[in-house]
């Protein structure tokens, strides 16, 4: 019934079946019932509020740079933010700019241009793959700085379909978490608050950001670090001192060079990343007595240890 109103009242096409390995960092997972990429926020909007009244699943994709799918088939709808990435910059009246982004927007593209026009704060972001509905929903962020520090407004589409706008001192941005986070909730769009300063500065600043990427594999899958720091410590240290480094399941395989990156050697499966995700948990915990938690999302495993 709900699949007859999807492709009755969305405007935008409906893909059966699609792939969704390619469309994820990491490379891996099976494929989507429903596939859909709106250009427009109305279509989420009719989706959520089909959703409502029937209770499908839903997930939600950005850039697929932080997120492992589950193989096989994804029953429900995969909903992708990619088309809807409209940027501006406005004048805020008191010196500072204000980036009017939409969620699809790419972050280090923005970053980048923020960079060219002298526009400060955004340094931290030029290196973070992914798009700005992505890092909103993870705070993503780099060396003590996260995007949740830059956010004014944030625009989204609730599991009712109504549009709310919700400003800041309405939620709260902590490392890699941001409150308004829910499978339920759709990122639509936000604005940053940056300040104007020059090209030079700006360059300056962004050095800091690319040292500390510098220590991360490169030209190879992943999905960025598999496991939140925990306070005061880092996972990348203490999986490294377990021992995990170089750990394999299947085509999953811990990242030589920092050991908080699983990376895809070729032919992984979801399986091998959550198999490998739940045996360096185990280690760490055997051995240094402290439990990680996973900062990549897993995506259709069903109701297991890591989902979301
Ligand atoms: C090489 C590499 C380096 C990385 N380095 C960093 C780093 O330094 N710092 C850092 O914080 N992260 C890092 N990451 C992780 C990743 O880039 C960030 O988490 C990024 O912000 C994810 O954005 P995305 O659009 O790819 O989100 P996705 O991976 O598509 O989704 C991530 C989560 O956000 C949700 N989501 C996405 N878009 C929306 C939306 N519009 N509305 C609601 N929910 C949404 C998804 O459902 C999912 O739960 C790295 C990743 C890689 C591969």
């Amino acid at each position: 019934m709900w699949r007859m109103s999807l492709k009755r009242n969305l405007n935008c096409p409906l893909e059966e079946g699609k792939r969704l390995a390619p469309l994820s960092a990491m490379g891996v997972g099976g494929e989507a019932e429903f596939f859909m990429e709106p250009a427009d926020t109305r279509d989420v909007c009719e989706l959520f509020r089909i959703r409502r009244e029937a209770g499908f699943p839903l997930y939600i994709l950005g850039g697929g740079t932080n997120v492992v799918f589950a193989d096989g088939l994804l029953r429900g709808v995969v909903l992708s933010s990619r088309r809807l990435s409209d940027f501006r910059w406005n004048e805020d009246g008191n010196g500072d700019v204000l980036a009017e982004v939409e969620a699809g927007c790419s972050l280090p593209r923005l970053a980048a241009e923020a960079a060219e026009k002298g526009f400060a704060g955004m340094e931290f972001a030029q290196g973070i793959p992914g798009t700005v509905g992505g890092a909103v929903a993870g705070n993503a962020g780099a060396a003590g700085r996260s995007v949740g520090d830059l956010l004014e407004e944030v625009t989204a589409v609730e599991e009712d379909g109504g549009v709310r706008k919700w400003k800041r001192g309405e939620y709260g941005c902590s490392y890699r978490r941001c409150s308004l986070f829910s499978p339920g909730r759709f990122f639509a769009g936000c604005k940053m608050r940056l300040r104007r300063a020059s090209r030079a500065e700006v360059e300056r600043d962004g050095e800091v950001f690319r040292r500390v990427r510098s220590s991360q594999p490169r030209g190879v899958k992943s999905a960025g670090c598999v496991f939140k720091n925990p306070e005061g410590d880092s996972a990348g240290r203490l999986l490294d001192r377990s021992g995990c480094k170089g750990l394999r399941i299947g085509g999953a395989v811990v990242s030589d060079v920092h050991a908080n990156f699983i990376l895809n050697s070729g032919g992984a499966t979801g399986s091998d990343i959550l198999e490998l995700m739940e045996r360096c948990r185990d280690i760490v915990f055997r051995k240094m007595g402290i439990s990680l938690e996973p900062e990549i999302k897993l995506l259709g495993f069903g109701m297991d240890l890591f989902s979301v």
